[in-house]
């Protein structure tokens, strides 16, 4: 069987987003960081460990009527680097392309240092980070030094949140 005949095989969906090439195992975690509340009717799929070409193996997510955000975009990258979103119109796939982990990453979590400005209750100030590697994942905060790794950053996006 070729590889559109594979994907014929999972539901189509008329509006929304694909997120495909997620790394395996992660889907899940890619879907709990989505904001979907205004989804709750939405179609969904959920793919977890299909044969990929590319990858071997792969995670997919479909979500109907759901289109992402640039900070989603980016905490997708954060956990799966090699993921492309695909917006579906009409049945078809209007826009293609892989996420992107921007250069400064902007309160999209909390620092991991509770003594860090960015976590202090009375003036609370946005948490600002710069990627210094991405692979392996680090990045560091712009305000007390705190460098982070990709364990640390998996729980502040997934469990801090
Ligand atoms: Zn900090």
């Amino acid at each position: 069987m070729n590889e559109e005949k594979k994907k014929m095989k999972i539901t189509r969906i008329e509006n929304g987003t694909a997120i495909d090439h997620i790394t395996p195992g992660s889907a899940l975690k890619v879907l709990e960081l989505l904001d979907l509340k205004d989804e709750k009717k939405s179609s969904m799929t959920v793919a977890i460990r299909v044969d990929s070409n590319k990858m071997g193996k792969k995670d997919l997510l479909k979500i109907e009527d759901k289109f992402l955000t640039p900070t989603e975009s980016a905490m997708i990258a954060l956990i799966s680097p090699e993921a492309t979103i695909n917006i579906i119109k009409s049945f078809e796939v209007t826009e293609k392309h892989q996420v992107e982990l921007p250069e400064k990453l902007t309160g999209i979590f909390d620092c991991s240092n509770p003594n860090c400005i960015t976590n202090q209750e009375r003036e609370p100030v946005e948490s600002k980070f710069k990627v210094s590697s991405k692979d392996p994942l680090s990045v560091r905060c712009l305000y007390c030094d705190n460098l982070m790794e990709e364990d640390q950053i998996t729980h502040q996006l997934i469990w801090a949140k």
